[in-house]
């Protein structure tokens, strides 16, 4: 699963937007020679950054090297990219300064995360059918278009729709909704459909080739779990569902640490008990979304068109709950 195949040319680059990255030479690192170099460009590790979180038996199978090797070779490109060691509190602070915030549409909701959606971080809406979080994504995707004045960081998408629900008149009505034009918001949404786990993996491969090409500060996996719970269904299917689950969330990460990107996944919860969990209230995917996600919103019905959202698990924040309204213009307050 770490072949991260590249195709360069998606047919979705205008120049004019493109944000230019560090290029950075791979050979320079000690022991990546021209044809290691190339084979992990292919994989998709184009920069010391890539490298430097890469897990070493990624990069010894995308390099065809030891796993020894390619834990030299990312030892070293974490300390030219300055990542990975012990770092003072001030030098967090300083990193954790840099994070950019979008907002949700709704002041209490904003409130509730601490300012908005946070980037380099993953923040899952989780709640039944129709509670609003196919909806808060598409919002998101709009928002984050805005110069940060107006809760944005004038930046683009990537949306992996797994279950078909990606509507662009949605994107339309919202993109009116706070002046923005219409066409040029769907031009900076890029979505993919995810035909099953393992395609919606690749796709965030191909996420990576994107955002180097375009300003992407945003991820959208809507929904994160649906693929993997149909497609490993039985008992004994429960520890390779996690294990992939799980490499699935860390390449998310991957990409929000990268990119400074924002994560927003989706989740339903179980209706019928899941086979982790007998409570039916819990999302999917237990413990593992669980340690992942840095902020869960769980959503539920209240008098239409609200919609009650509450954090749950937060690191730095307090539980609490905010009310929203899902209107034709998108969510407010
Ligand atoms: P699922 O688990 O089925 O994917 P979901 O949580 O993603 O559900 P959404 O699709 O985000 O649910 O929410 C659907 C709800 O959004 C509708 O029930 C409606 O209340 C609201 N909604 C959708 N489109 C509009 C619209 N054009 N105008 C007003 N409200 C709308
Ligand atoms: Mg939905």
């Amino acid at each position: 699963m770490s072949a991260k195949p590249r195709a360069r040319n998606s047919g979705t680059d205008e120049p004019e937007a493109v944000v230019p990255r560090p290029a950075v030479a791979l050979e320079d690192l000690p022991g990546v020679g021209g044809a290691i170099a190339d084979k992990l460009r292919e994989a998709g590790y184009t920069d010391l950054m890539e490298l430097a979180v890469a897990s070493p038996s990624d990069v010894a199978e995308a390099a065809e090297i030891g796993t020894a090797t390619a834990q030299k070779i990312i030892s070293e490109a974490r300390r030219q990219a300055d990542v990975g060691g012990f770092e003072s509190g001030v030098i967090l602070l300083e990193r954790r300064q840099k994070l950019g915030r979008v907002s949700t549409g709704a002041k209490s909701l904003d409130d509730l995360l601490g300012g908005g959606v946070e980037t380099q971080a993953i923040t899952e809406f989780s709640g039944e059918f129709g509670t609003g979080k196919t909806q808060l994504a598409h919002q998101i995707a709009v928002n984050i278009q805005q110069p940060p004045e107006h809760g944005g960081l004038s930046s683009e998408t990537v949306y992996i729709d797994t279950e078909a629900t990606f509507r662009p008149e949605r994107i339309v009505d919202m993109a009116k909704a706070v002046g923005l034009d219409p066409t040029e918001a769907l031009g900076k949404i890029h979505i993919a459909r995810a035909f099953n786990s393992n395609h919606q993996m690749l796709l965030v491969g191909k996420a990576q080739e994107l955002a180097r090409e375009r300003p992407i500060r945003l991820i959208v996996v809507d929904s994160l779990t649906a693929h993997f719970r149909s497609e490993y269904m039985g008992r004994g299917e429960l520890a390779p569902r996690q294990q992939f689950l799980n490499r699935h969330l860390h390449e998310l990460l991957r990409f929000g640490t990268t990119f400074n990107a924002a994560i927003v996944v989706t989740n339903q919860v179980s209706s019928r008990p899941d086979i982790l969990f007998g409570d039916p209230t819990r999302p999917i995917g237990g413990n593992i979304v669980a340690h992942a996600a840095t902020y869960r919103i769980y959503l539920r019905k209240s008098k239409p068109p609200k919609r009650i959202a509450r954090l749950i698990d937060s690191p730095n924040l307090p539980e609490g709950e905010a009310v929203i309204s899902l209107t034709s213009e998108g969510i407010r307050e």
